[in-house]
């Protein structure tokens, strides 16, 4: 069966819109995704027919709750290839970082260990790490970035050392659409009893991700960046782990006992997550994963690609772009210079053409530098992408051009 790009797109409501009176070209999805009508109407229909607060009560509506709640667990869980008890709900990949980082590393964590990132780290894979290494006389080492964006994987090697206690690393860039190594990180980690986390932020909506095969000690999502709702994320751990893990937030829902001689602690992953959770965010995301299914991860993968094949030859043609990230075997992230124009008067001058991009630095500061730049402009891709959104992306910026020189 054919990819019927069109067919997707009716899909997304928000995809009609008119933004500056103009046809929308939506390429800001490595920021946010948009939302199809099945999860949108999947997490009304919990508001209008079930919501209650979950675990705690015996009426109808807690247990309807409950059920859609643990539901979407095992639904996640499946379509990760992981446990239900590995599948941690957290309110995204930063949260997930900040669990593993306070609960699992920091007790660990002696003077003049090091934990290795890469330089291409989302900050939210930087900043929690740097957080616990000054409090315990730590520090936190990144592996270089080569000049096509890929990381070079000799000198990551090379910092490897007995002082290596955890390993960190971005399955996809967010800036360079670079995809990682993982699987050989993973394998040499494994080889040295070095503790790994993936961040799959922008992994999941665009490859197949298998927890139980990729064998990483931990993986972090968030469901906004998979078509799903926002403030709403997993971390998925080895069992063995998360068991030896303490809480990291006292509260409801996350006890087994409480009293004030003491209080004993429900098992993971309930222990992680104390407190009223996002009922609606765990169902949105299952009926996220249900929509990308039917389509096919497969599909909406080789779409992509050819949709990024489609689009850098036509990119290269604008005078004075430079593509930033340009690793063999890339996802469909398109960062780019103007050479002589500020990142942000592009940006703008794209959104008056319907054109949605994002400007900055992308949390990625420390990868700025590494390529002597303060921003980029990036257009990063999604399964209702098409050619003509490409078209007027270029003709966008060939307006840009016009009218900053
Ligand atoms: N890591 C990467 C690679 C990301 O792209 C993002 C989101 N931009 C994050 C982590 C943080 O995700 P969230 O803001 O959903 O917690």
């Amino acid at each position: 069966m054919s990819y019927d790009v069109q067919r997707i797109r009716a899909d997304f409501p928000i995809l009609n819109e008119k933004v500056r009176g103009k046809r929308l070209a939506y390429l800001d999805n490595a920021a946010t995704t948009q939302k199809p009508r099945a999860v949108i109407d999947t997490i009304s229909r919990y508001y209008e027919t079930s919501n209650a607060n979950v675990h705690r009560a015996v009426h109808e509506l807690a247990e309807r709750a409950t059920t859609q709640y643990e539901g979407a667990r095992d639904r996640i869980a499946q379509f990760f290839n992981a446990q239900r008890e590995e599948v941690v709900f957290t309110r995204g990949t930063t949260e997930a970082i900040n669990l593993v980082a306070y609960s699992f590393l920091r007790p660990l964590l002696k003077e003049g260990d090091e934990i290795l990132v890469t330089g291409m780290e989302h900050h939210s894979n930087i900043v929690p790490w740097q957080l616990i290494a000054a409090e315990r006389g730590a520090k936190v080492v990144a592996a270089p970035v080569l000049d096509d964006g890929a990381l070079d994987l000799d000198g990551w090697r090379a910092l490897l050392n007995e002082r290596t206690r955890f390993i960190a690393v971005v399955q996809v860039s967010n800036t360079l659409g670079t995809v990682n190594p993982v699987a050989e990180i993973i394998a040499e980690a494994k080889r040295r009893d070095i503790p790994v986390l993936v961040d799959g932020a922008q992994a999941v909506a665009h490859l197949k991700v298998d927890f139980a095969a990729l064998g990483a000690d931990f993986y972090t999502l968030s469901a906004h960046k998979l078509y799903g709702p926002t403030g709403f994320g997993c971390l998925l751990g080895k069992k063995a782990r998360l068991d030896a893990m303490p809480p990291w937030h006292g509260g409801g829902d996350m006890i087994r006992t409480v009293s004030f001689s003491g209080s004993t602690w429900a098992e993971p992953p309930y222990r992680f997550e104390a407190g009223t959770p996002d009922m609606a965010g765990a169902i949105g995301l299952a009926a996220a994963i249900d929509y990308v299914e039917a389509i096919g991860l497969d599909a909406i993968t080789a779409h992509e690609h050819a949709l990024l094949e489609y689009a850098t030859p036509q990119l290269h043609a604008i005078k004075g772009l430079r593509l930033i990230g340009t690793a063999p075997g890339k996802g469909g992230i398109l960062s780019f210079v103007l050479e002589g124009a500020d990142a942000q008067d592009v940006g703008s001058i794209l959104d008056m053409q319907g054109v949605a991009v994002r400007t900055g630095h992308h949390c990625t500061m420390p990868l700025m530098a590494r390529f002597g730049v303060s921003a980029t402009v990036r257009a990063s891709l999604a399964c209702y992408n098409s050619e003509e959104d490409i078209g007027q992306l270029a003709a966008a910026l060939n307006k840009a051009i016009q009218l900053l020189r």
